[in-house]
């Protein structure tokens, strides 16, 4: 078996996370078989912006690892991968529809099939357009065109009957013929519809499987119709569970972020991506900066690994407990009939997990290239960053492990040891410097530590721990001072860490200068 399958987005200006797990789907069933990914834009409706509208696509899935055979930038033998492109096959195949009998040109005015629809209605019996102005020879269709009609091109669908389809996720999938419509296939101005260019596409690129989303089920009694009626073999159908919103079943939508910001762990992943976003100059909207869409896991740092791995998991499983794959162990497990039917629900706290899995086995340089962009990008270094920057970011990465979940994370946990007078958060000046006694505790902690031979988090410790225990005082009291003293803030590295990081120039006067603002 050749496989041969496609991911076919229209330019919509954003990569909607539906759309990766459409695609990976795709890829993944491509690579395991040795067969061919393929992309086909189909752009037949779109604005005139198509190449803007198209670029997140193709840099998201580009990101992603999520690589294509044959489309747009690399060709192939297919080409061209437009779908407005191939305009011409699509208006031979109408024409091929006509001569066989399988279509008609018909000259109904909207209101005229309106009425039709609206009797049926009242009748209490589904709607089957009665074909009364369709011309069946050349004699009818002179005679609407008198009347100012203007002619379009609809299916002849079977009016009896059933077509019954062996979906691979959903199994035998039965539709009744005389539950179509007689669609339109090709408007008056001769451009052609949607799915006819689409069963056309797909048969001239040797589609194998079509692998999509389950919207797109109800679309497929016409399209095997077309197909059927021009000869083609049908290609495999897999339609592939809704992407839902978290914790329902309804799909997952760009539009409806208001909504999701109502679920707390939406709200966490997006609140910090907006925060990391904010901090790197990027001024974030709604519509292309949420976590529906990829760009804003790629602007946020998250791994792209992580983000196809937890999207492997929507709606397929390997054993119902395996969570972590590597690309090659996911492409060796993926197969259709591990697709479940049932709605999967997005589930951000899922996906966080999965990236901090991937984060925390993430080597030190690796987390060093993808991190210090953000630090120049947000200002915090040159570009490029200079050997001393570079062994500052470095160090703070190795003392703050864990805590550094996505890449764009280092500008909260780096950004005050690069900048020489941190600002201050007032809150946290409040809470643990303007305490009666602090602007002594710290003067004399200086005084302590001064003296220490290694500034190293070892020797600190020590120091500290000493210093506490002749002071009398819990080893809390005195850290949450001192780390605000040095960082502006209450979180970041551990304490030790951060006083040799800094340098004992460095800490001694930030511990002097917070002094000012102590009780
Ligand atoms: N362009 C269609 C979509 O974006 C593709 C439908 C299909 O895969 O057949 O939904």
């Amino acid at each position: 078996m050749t496989v041969r399958t496609r991911f076919a987005p229209s330019p919509t200006g954003y990569l909607h996370i539906g759309g990766v797990r459409t695609a990976l789907f795709n890829w993944l069933f491509a690579r395991k078989h040795g067969g061919t990914f393929i992309l086909r834009i189909d752009d037949t409706d779109a604005g005139r912006n198509v190449e803007e509208a198209l670029a997140p696509i193709l840099s998201g899935l580009r990101w992603l690892g999520i690589d294509w055979d044959e489309g747009p930038e690399v060709g192939g033998p297919c080409a061209p991968y437009f779908q407005s492109e191939r305009a011409a096959g699509h208006r031979a195949a109408a024409e091929r529809l006509l001569a066989g009998g399988h279509a008609y040109r018909d000259y109904a005015r909207p209101e005229e099939l309106d009425e039709e629809r609206k009797a049926a209605q009242a009748a209490g019996r589904p709607f089957l357009y009665s074909r009364r102005f369709a011309a069946f020879t050349p004699d009818d269709a002179a005679r609407f065109e008198a009347e100012g009609r203007q002619g379009v091109v609809r299916l002849k669908m079977p009016r009896e009957g059933t077509l019954v389809i062996d979906d691979a996720v959903r199994g035998r999938v039965e539709f009744a013929w005389d539950r179509e419509q007689d669609h339109v296939v090709q408007r008056a101005d001769g451009s052609c519809l949607y799915h006819l260019a689409s069963v056309v596409d797909d048969h001239d690129f040797r589609i194998s499987h079509v692998i999509r989303a389950e919207e797109h089920l109800s679309n497929t009694p016409r399209q095997a119709f077309i197909a059927m009626a021009l000869g083609y073999p049908l290609p495999a159908y897999a339609h592939l569970p809704l992407v839902a919103e978290p914790g329902s079943r309804t799909k997952l939508s760009k539009r409806k972020l208001a909504q999701y910001l109502k679920n707390p762990d939406f709200r966490q992943v997006a609140e910090h991506g907006t925060r990391i976003a904010e901090r790197i100059g990027l001024a974030p909207e709604a519509d292309t900066f949420n976590p529906v869409i990829v760009d804003f896991y790629r602007e946020v740092g998250y791994l792209p690994w992580a983000i196809d791995n937890a999207m492997a998991l929507l709606g397929w499983s390997y054993d119902d407990k395996t969570e972590f794959f590597s690309r090659d162990e996911l492409v060796a497990a993926f197969t259709l009939e591990r697709i479940n039917s049932s709605p999967a629900s997005f589930d951000p706290k899922k996906l966080w997990s999965v990236q901090d899995h991937y984060m925390h086995a993430l080597p030190v340089d690796d987390k060093l290239a993808l991190m210090l962009p953000f630090l120049v990008k947000a200002g915090l270094v040159d570009a490029p960053a200079t050997p001393g920057q570079t062994a500052i970011v470095r160090r703070v990465i190795e003392a703050s492990g864990d805590r550094l979940k996505v890449a764009g994370d280092i500008l909260a946990y780096a950004d005050f040891f690069l900048v020489e007078e941190p600002p201050m958060d007032p809150k946290a000046v409040e809470q643990k410097l303007a305490k009666p006694g602090v602007a002594g505790l710290l003067g004399r902690y200086a005084d302590a530590i001064r003296g220490v031979a290694s500034f190293e988090p070892g020797p600190l410790e020590e120091a500290t721990k000493a210093f506490a225990a002749a002071e009398g005082i819990k080893l809390g009291d005195l850290v949450h001072p001192v780390r605000v003293a040095l960082s502006g803030r209450t979180v970041g590295p551990g304490l030790y860490d951060c006083l040799a990081i800094l340098g004992a120039p460095r800490a001694l006067e930030r511990l002097e200068r917070a002094r000012a603002q102590a009780g």
